[in-house]
């Protein structure tokens, strides 16, 4: 089947072709965004694939079905940016990779807070720079302290083992509580449970309950000096509201591998040019910010799964066959 790979990066491609071999589609790689302007590009294409900054709303989604588009294949476990009853309206069935390397996620977000508590970065460029001195870069033990959990499913449970097995006492909050979650030994708690914790660690999807979820108010409520962890999707945390509570010092640290405007800045080499971006600016300078580009799920394993599932994806809808991994509205 013909399939129009959008935000196609040169590291997929090789990796696609490689596993190509097996499934026999005819790859068409576009390194531009899907959206209003770029749309066209896919017209005569049955199957479309998309990843997280991919704007694939009801507009879209009616030219792309304009243009014969039936499938759409997100590369990515989120799917905030596809308007899933709009696409249904238009007969555009869709799938996600439901489930690749939720370790490669977890463990990010734990190198994360490593990294922020004990001021790695920093560390490494000083020595780099001849300087051994360690004025600014004490960090506090994890054992014993209060991790919060917001989002129990399959990645921050794995996160949660894994701050268990630190020693941390692991609290969470979620819609859906998992049992799995209190066997291996966190604890629920209600929304205003996480106020006590030393480090908050968001795992939940972005919808319209959880936009802004980590705003002005609930920053404010936090310990003060607490650590923040975003690995899920830019949109969870009001970035303005946690610059000022980082001015202030409400906020200890914050690690973002996720950006709320990161749709024209991630996956590009934009070190020689002028970015108009002031909120990641003002971010990038404090020193206990790290921001990293959504490179969470960036390991061998987890890529390798989710362009084999949306091989997989493509080969069962051009058989006609149930889709493993639909989305429904
Ligand atoms: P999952 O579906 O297994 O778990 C999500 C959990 O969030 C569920 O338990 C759900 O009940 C909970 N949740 C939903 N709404 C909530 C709310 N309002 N408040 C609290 N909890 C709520 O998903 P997962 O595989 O663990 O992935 C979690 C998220 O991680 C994805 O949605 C995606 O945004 C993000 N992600 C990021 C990367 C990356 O590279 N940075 C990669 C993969 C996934």
């Amino acid at each position: 089947m013909r399939v129009a790979i959008f935000s196609a990066q040169r590291y997929e491609r090789a990796l696609f072709e490689e596993a190509n071999v097996r499934y026999g589609h005819d790859l068409v790689y576009f390194d531009v965004l899907l959206g209003p302007e770029t749309v066209s590009l896919a017209a005569g294409f049955p199957a479309v694939s998309v990843f997280v900054n991919d704007v694939v709303n009801r507009h879209v989604l009616r030219q792309l079905a304009d243009g014969g588009t039936k499938f759409v294949a997100t590369r990515s476990t989120g799917f905030n940016q596809i308007d899933v009853p709009a696409a249904k309206e238009v007969g555009i069935r869709v799938v996600r990779v439901t489930n690749y390397s939720p370790n490669s996620v977890a463990e990010f977000a734990v190198a994360l807070l490593l990294a922020l508590n004990r001021k790695i970065p920093r560390a490494y460029n000083r020595t780099r720079e001849g300087n051994f001195s360690l004025d600014g870069l004490m960090g506090f033990d994890l054992v014993g302290r209060t991790v919060a959990v917001i989002g129990t499913g399959k990645i921050g449970r794995i996160f949660a083992r894994i701050m268990i097995g630190f020693g941390c006492s692991v609290i969470g909050f979620d819609v859906q509580r998992s049992a799995e979650f209190e066997e291996i030994g966190g604890r629920y708690v209600d929304a205003e449970g996480i106020e006590g914790a030393d480090v908050i660690s968001l795992h939940c999807p972005l919808t319209p309950e959880t936009y802004h979820i980590v705003n002005a108010g609930t920053l404010s409520r936090l310990k003060r000096g607490a650590l923040l962890i975003n690995t899920s999707r830019g949109g969870l945390v009001d970035t303005e509201a946690a610059i000022e509570a980082l001015k202030s010092g409400q906020l200890g640290g914050i690690a973002i591998d996720v950006y709320e405007q990161e749709a024209g800045l991630f996956f590009k080499d934009l070190s020689s040019t002028i970015i108009p971006d002031d909120v990641i600016q003002r971010l990038v300078s404090f020193p206990n910010v790290i921001v990293t580009g959504h490179q969470a799920f960036f390991t061998r394993e987890a890529l390798g799964t989710i362009l084999e599932t949306t091989l997989v994806s493509v080969s069962e809808f051009a058989a006609g066959r149930p889709l493993a991994n639909e989305i429904q509205p």
